[in-house]
């Protein structure tokens, strides 16, 4: 009697140019597969009958499957319906949903007290989580924009069933009276709002009033733990003290406040020892962003987060998560950002214009699809990750994938696996969460590197 044998209906094998994972949506895992392990599963995907072809390590291989949950045998060849695709209508695009906004991140102003280097100057950095920090896209005062009526814009902008407003600069600090009057405005709705601020722009009893009432927080752009290494940073002395005492005072305050370092080149080796300090200091933990001319990363500068030459690889929480990952962009799904020079894009770090506010208004500018679009962007659309087999398991800021599109090096800063065939293949290496990435092997040495 035939047997066969089938992934269930929730675990995917997905193929890439030279590796293959078996995604376990439900339980939240992945294993990664040798080449044989990966040929016998496409096989068995197909309902070839088992048999003699598969010898005792195939065989192995598929009742370990079924002991981790993955798979089962079955008499009949089974045409497992795959939760994925049987959404025709979704995938045509026929299913008109109304968009999701999710946040707004809203910079009212280009000014800044300070002198970053790198700050200003998109067309020479690249940035990675640029939108948790002050970094401003120009410099050029004259062409700084805010609406007339802050009032009326926020009225529209909760219309628009937004959860969080995200205020940011350059330091909206110093366009104090119009950032009390977008929190005045914001008070009227159930808003949560961030304010992203270097923190110098005003007196930190004035900074502490802000978040006294519990709907707006502080996020604190740092550049370092000590003062040679701030104020070479961020071009002025005494920031550093200035900066301890607002977190101090936040802290001591039981106030709400996130802390974002911004690592350069020059301090990106720093990033351990800024946690420690964090973590002693104010018992909390805190966001890491970078920037880095693109210079630096032709000369071989690479992101912190690649630790020992490996991109980290992130959990999927829940099943709706994962499918999702498959069509969207975590982090861009239900954004945009209000640009200080009026044009709408989808986040700080990427560059490209999407909308006209300053001049057409909100509403008409969010009417076009270009920011749908982007929404839309997700691994399968991008080189080389769409042909990597580990892309539903890898999400991360999209800057380095939009803004570096085709350029080796900056493709490399942010993730050093080559999915190219002939490369290191993915199940030799020691990817993390170990308990989220494991191997699956047929045990025989295959034919690749
Ligand atoms: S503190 Fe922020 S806004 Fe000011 S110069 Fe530095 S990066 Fe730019
Ligand atoms: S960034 Fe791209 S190439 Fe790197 S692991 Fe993720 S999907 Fe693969
Ligand atoms: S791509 Fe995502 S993480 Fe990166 S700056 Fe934009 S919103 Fe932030």
């Amino acid at each position: 009697m035939a047997l066969y044998f089938k992934l269930r209906s929730d675990c995917f094998l997905v193929g890439g140019e030279n590796d293959a994972v078996v995604y376990d949506a439900p339980r939240g895992r992945i294993f990664l597969l040798d080449e044989g392990a990966y040929k016998i599963l496409l096989s068995c995907e197909h309902n070839k009958p088992l048999g003699d072809w598969l010898g005792d390590s195939g065989m192995h291989l598929l009742n370990t499957l079924q002991d981790l949950g993955l798979g089962l045998f079955d008499p009949d060849a089974a045409y497992v319906d795959k939760l994925l695709v049987h959404q025709p209508i979704d995938w045509k695009g026929m299913g008109l949903v109304a968009p999701k906004f999710l946040k707004v991140d809203w910079a009212i102003t280009n000014q800044c007290n300070l002198n970053c280097a790198f700050c200003g100057k998109f067309d020479r950095t690249i940035s990675w989580q640029g939108c948790q920090t002050c970094l401003r896209r120009d410099r050029d005062t004259q062409s700084q924009w805010s609406p007339d009526c802050p009032e009326d814009f926020m009225g529209q902008i909760a219309d628009l069933g937004i959860q969080t407003l995200h205020i940011r600069g350059a330091d909206p600090a110093l366009a104090w009276d119009y950032l009390l009057r977008v929190l005045q405005a914001a008070r009227q709705t159930l808003l949560d709002v961030t304010i992203t601020t270097p923190g110098v722009g005003q007196d930190i009893d004035a900074l502490l009033t802000l978040c006294s009432e519990g709907q707006v927080r502080l996020n604190i752009v740092m550049f370092g733990i000590d003062d040679g290494t701030v104020s070479a940073t961020c071009g002025e002395p005494n920031i550093l003290a200035h900066q301890l005492a607002l977190v101090d005072a936040l802290s001591d305050r039981h106030l709400p406040f996130f802390l974002t370092f911004m690592l350069t080149h020059t301090t990106n080796l720093q990033r351990d020892k800024i946690l420690a300090f964090v973590q002693d200091r104010w018992q909390c933990v805190p966001s890491f962003a970078e920037v880095y001319f693109k210079e630096s990363i032709d000369r071989g500068f690479r992101l912190t987060h690649t630790d020992n030459n490996m991109k980290p690889l992130t959990r999927w929480r829940s099943l709706e998560e994962f499918f999702f990952r498959i069509r969207n962009n975590n982090c861009l799904f239900g954004n945009f950002e209000v640009s200080s020079d009026g044009n709408l894009r989808s986040c700080a770090g990427i560059s490209r214009v999407l909308g006209d506010i300053a001049n057409d208004g909100l509403p008409t500018a969010l009417s076009g699809n270009a920011l749908y679009d982007m929404w839309g962007r997700c691994k399968e659309g991008m080189q080389p990750c769409n042909r990597c087999a580990l892309r539903y398991a890898c999400i991360d800021c999209s800057v380095f994938e939009l803004e570096g599109e085709n350029d080796e090096n900056i493709k490399e800063a942010y993730c050093p696996h080559d999915p190219s065939r002939g490369a290191v293949r993915a199940y030799r290496k020691n990817w993390a969460p170990a308990d989220f990435a494991m191997t699956l092997k047929l045990g025989e040495e295959d034919t690749g590197r």
